[in-house]
């Protein structure tokens, strides 16, 4: 396969969380690959909410600029190292820093082999990873149980949504638009409410008033205090993020924010608040990542993706349209995982 001699890549270069202010597109040569490295053709990556904490420098406090920038990507191996030449030609999966460029040199051992290099397996990277871990090591799910999901129509919630059925529990989910509601109820969502139509806060007390068991919470701000107030004698809830406040940074580490009345209101129903953050738990990736290429091949969760189907503009296409992808996240009407098609030349042949 001839391989081009550049190709591109995204850079932050601006400490910002305006994503589109805080990165440059660069032209890199190819690189040369040493024995056990390869070269992946990243054909699709995914967009995460955290792409703007990290040009925002969260994720790597005191590195020098500039910084590679995207968390995940779907492709096949184009070229491979004297000991790993078997390789090329194979679909992989992978979760490396700096996953926003065309071509990208990694170890052979950080790839996860796939079926074929579709999009449909991006969402079991960052956000399927992030959802099966999560509710297994923090939440401790029993059948019966009821689950609130916040922002449950995108890129995580959608496999909270599906796991939390799958173990047997009554699922609520909320999102913003009635789109998302029909997407929810067709993942299996038991309610699904769309918070721009009605108050969570009075929707959990008028039908669900004994409380919520776990809450998979990612939005922050006033959805999590209505969501430690929803919670039941042993409640768990779960901050997967707090998305209300990446971009114009109204949450931080000392807004004292519902935090103040929490050790009262845990202890006065043995509840508890846990944190997740996918980054501690690089060792349980490929195994996690594993069962849930098995969970989706048997059908029992589907993996929705988002190419910008509602998106005025059109589909999201090449490196270029990666400010766009990030934007159209934040515009709240993706549904699923959004992604990039890097190379839609060679979508279009498939
Ligand atoms: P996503 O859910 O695909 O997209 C973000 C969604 O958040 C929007 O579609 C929107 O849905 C909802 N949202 C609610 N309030 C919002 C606001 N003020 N601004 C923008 N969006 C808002 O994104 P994702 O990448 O999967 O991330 C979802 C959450 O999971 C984020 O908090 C992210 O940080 C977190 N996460 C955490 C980890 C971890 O390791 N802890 C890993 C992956 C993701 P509605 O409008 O329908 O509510």
């Amino acid at each position: 396969m001839a391989l081009p001699q550049t190709y591109r890549k995204v850079m932050v270069t601006t400490l910002t969380t305006n994503f589109r202010k805080a990165i440059e597109f660069q032209t890199c040569q190819i690189p040369k690959l040493s024995a056990n490295s390869v070269l992946v053709r990243n054909r699709y990556v995914g967009i995460n909410a955290s792409d703007v904490n990290f040009t925002a420098g969260k994720y790597t406090p005191g590195a020098a600029l500039p910084l590679e920038i995207g968390f995940e990507a779907v492709g096949e191996i184009v070229a491979a190292g004297d000991k790993c030449k078997e390789l090329i030609g194979t679909a992989v999966a992978h979760m490396s820093g700096g996953a926003f460029c065309e071509y990208q040199k990694l170890q052979s051992s950080r790839i996860f082999r796939i079926p074929e290099p579709k999009p449909e397996y991006l969402p079991l990277l960052v956000s399927g990873i992030t959802a099966k871990l999560a509710l297994e090591m923090k939440a401790q799910l029993k059948e019966g149980e009821t689950v609130l999901v916040t922002a449950a129509a995108g890129g995580t919630g959608q496999f909270a949504v599906q796991l939390a059925k799958l173990a047997g529990c009554r699922v609520i989910g909320t999102c913003s638009t009635d789109k998302k509601v029909e997407f929810l109820k067709s993942i299996g969502c038991d309610r699904a409410i769309n918070t721009s139509k009605e108050d969570l806060k009075l929707v959990l007390k008028d039908e669900f008033s004994k409380g919520v068991d776990v809450i998979y919470e990612s939005i922050g701000g006033q959805t999590f205090d209505t969501c430690v107030n929803a919670m039941k004698l042993g409640g768990r809830l779960i901050v997967i993020g707090y998305i209300s406040g990446y971009q114009d940074g109204t949450i931080s580490s000392t807004s004292g924010r519902a935090a103040a009345a929490l050790p009262i209101k845990l202890l006065m129903k043995s509840a508890s608040v846990n944190g997740f953050f996918l980054m501690h738990y690089p060792q349980k990736w490929k195994s996690t990542f594993d069962e849930l290429v098995e969970i989706h091949s048997k059908g029992e969760a589907k993996s929705f993706v988002d190419n910008g189907m509602n998106r005025t503009e059109g589909k999201l296409e090449g490196i270029e349209s990666i400010p766009d992808a990030v934007d159209y996240m934040y515009s709240r009407k993706s549904i699923g995982k959004v992604f990039v098609d890097m190379f839609p030349d060679l979508t279009a042949k498939l």
